[in-house]
């Protein structure tokens, strides 16, 4: 979430932005506008206020820009893509997964894998 909103700053359709893989803490601060999410392809700095459109930060604004945690997006694919079975597959083949190829260094994502298939 929210899905199919272009990033202001690269133009790319970003298939989905997964604002479910922050904690809860860095949801509600980016709900209320004092944080910034990052597009996972150009990596600059973009606003989700109140869930709105997706938007540019103003020219002077100073927050915090959080990056999506790979341990919850690992534990978000088996029980929403469930065919993909782990980060590593989404990434790997799903569309809206794919734009996060380079989101997170290779290691971190085995890691997260390793860490939440663990019984
Ligand atoms: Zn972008």
């Amino acid at each position: 979430m929210p899905p199919n909103e272009p990033c202001p700053h690269c133009g790319q359709l970003i298939l989905d932005w997964h604002n479910e893989w922050y904690d809860a803490a860095q949801r509600r601060a980016i709900y209320n506008g004092q944080a910034a999410m990052d597009c996972p392809l150009c990596r600059r700095a973009v606003l989700w206020f109140e869930s709105r459109d997706i938007a540019a930060p103003p020219a002077n604004a100073q927050m915090p820009v959080y990056e999506r945690s790979a341990i919850l997006a690992a534990q978000w694919v088996p029980i929403r893509e469930p065919a993909c079975a782990n980060l590593a597959g989404y990434i790997a083949t799903h569309p809206a997964g794919q734009q996060y190829s380079a989101y997170w260094p290779q290691t971190e994502i085995q890691q997260a894998d390793q860490q939440v298939a663990k019984p």
